[in-house]
């Protein structure tokens, strides 16, 4: 397909404001097959052969946008534990937190092999996985509820996600159930006469809920001990997150990497809200969630793999540029061979996802493909890629010497932000648990 072609074709797929922006995008000055690789001025090493037109032209538009926004910004918001509220604005500007919305809401209704290279292309500018989480559960924690919200409810919230008046965050997580998200104890209790539901209970690792008006939610409305199976009894709501009234309170988690966006506790003490905050019918929840959790599965292995190319291109520049014992370190086939392994891993994790993310987008029309198939392949590709990225960043430390620790050089950074698509939002050891169950059929392990 024709460069031009491409363009008019996502033109016209996309909502005004991103078709408003690709015009703008470096995409006109493309000049030599080389320059059309560039995600930033240093070393771009992904292999972009057999990405669609459409992916290529969403990689030069959010690269564009992200160049506004320098190491030195995500350094210096990292230290100051400071939200990058100006960079969640530069991408609802122009439509991009729509990406994988309705059109007639606003969105792109693009898919999630679009979405995926946005995440990906964001996490390698450098921004990370801070950047990649400003933004994250905008794109994904909004999919159960495109599909599944009223009329009123999706008119109402998601054209305020998607301009960015509204920041969201996913609440899912509880502090004495961990993984055994079946198990969790939130629970929301119907008022009939007063068409509202008192939510109590304790949620924690709630990205960016400091900032967020709305959560989806997911809690008990029928307690456990009164269901058949774990998984029902479970709803879903999308609730505003008004900390002037009673009943929530939130505190901030310290932590490792990602310093810029919050992560928190939030308590709920019978916390009001109303009726028609329900996503669905009420106690489907854990079904109506599972629609987005292998979408959100592609996201976060996207965003490993641009956090791994970002570590590995500084790896290999500096390994060009230092020069000890009289040659570059890069010389050295016990800095070379790491840093060339890491880039075949990646590579092969890259295949693995956005393999995994058409099977998704195909899924949605085509019948024949298993649901079991996706969820292979979506789990599949966020464990290689986490693993990949890991790799990456470390080898990208350690090629660095002592500068890999410092703060300038950036890959630090990379290396405390890549340990977090290997513990969520699912564990790699549960991805192994799925794996030897559901692909080798071997019995249970818990
Ligand atoms: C930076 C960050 C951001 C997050 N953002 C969000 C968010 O926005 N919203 C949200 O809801 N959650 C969020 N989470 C939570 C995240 O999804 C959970 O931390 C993750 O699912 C792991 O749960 P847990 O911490 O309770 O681990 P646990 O369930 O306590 O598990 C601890 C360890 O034991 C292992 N383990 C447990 N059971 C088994 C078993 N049967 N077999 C083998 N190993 C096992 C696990 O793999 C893990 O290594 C975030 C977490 C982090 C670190």
């Amino acid at each position: 397909m024709s460069r031009h072609c491409a363009q008019k074709t996502l033109s016209s797929r996309v909502s005004p404001a991103i078709g408003r922006v690709l015009p703008r995008s470096p995409i006109a000055s493309w000049t030599t097959p080389r320059s059309r690789f560039s995600t930033s001025a240093r070393r771009p090493l992904m292999e972009l052969t057999g990405f669609t037109e459409e992916q290529l032209t969403i990689r030069e538009a959010i690269s564009a946008i992200c160049a506004k926004f320098p190491n030195t910004y995500w350094q210096e918001c990292d230290q100051n534990e400071r939200d990058p509220k100006d960079f969640h604005a530069a991408l609802a500007k122009d439509g991009w937190l729509g990406i994988a919305l309705p059109e007639e809401l606003g969105g792109a209704g693009l898919g999630i092999s679009e979405a995926t290279m946005m995440m990906q292309t964001i996490t390698q500018s450098g921004a990370g996985m801070a950047g990649a989480q400003s933004i994250h559960a905008n794109v994904y924690a909004t999919q159960p509820l495109a599909k599944f919200g009223t009329k009123q409810q999706l008119e109402e919230t998601i054209p305020k996600i998607i301009n960015g008046t509204w920041r969201t965050c996913f609440g899912v997580t509880e502090p004495n159930t961990g993984l055994e998200t079946l198990k969790l104890k939130t629970l929301a209790t119907k008022n009939p006469t007063k068409q509202t539901y008192s939510i109590s209970g304790q949620k924690i690792w709630i990205t960016c809920a400091q900032v967020a008006s709305k959560m989806i939610l997911l809690a008990r409305t029928t307690p456990l001990e009164e269901v058949k199976k774990s998984s029902q009894g479970l709803s879903l709501f999308c609730i505003d997150l008004d900390r002037s009234r009673p009943g929530l309170d939130m505190r901030k988690i310290k932590k490792m990497g990602g310093r810029a966006v919050d992560a928190n506790e939030v308590f709920f003490d019978n916390y009001e809200i109303p009726e028609n905050t329900l996503i669905g019918q009420e106690n489907e929840g854990f079904k109506i969630i599972l629609h987005g959790m292998n979408a959100e599965r592609c996201l976060l292995a996207g965003e490993a793999l641009g956090l791994g190319y970002a570590a590995l291109e500084r790896a290999a520049q500096y390994a060009s540029d230092r020069v000890v014992f009289g040659r570059p370190i890069g010389q050295n086939q016990g800095i070379a061979h790491p840093l060339a392994d890491a880039y075949m891993q990646l590579e092969a994790a890259k295949l693995a996802t956005y393999h995994a993310a058409r099977l998704y987008d195909a899924s949605k029309t085509d019948d024949s493909i298993p649901f079991h198939s996706v969820g292979v392949a979506c789990n599949s590709a966020k464990y290689l890629a986490a693993e990949a990225a890991f790799k990456a960043c470390e080898r990208a430390v350690l090629s660095h010497g002592g500068m890999g620790y410092a703060v300038e050089y950036d890959v630090e950074r990379y290396l405390r932000e890549c340990l977090v698509p290997r513990i969520a939002p699912v564990s790699r050891e549960m991805i192994l648990n799925y794996v030897s169950e559901k692909v080798l059929q071997l019995p249970r392990s818990y």
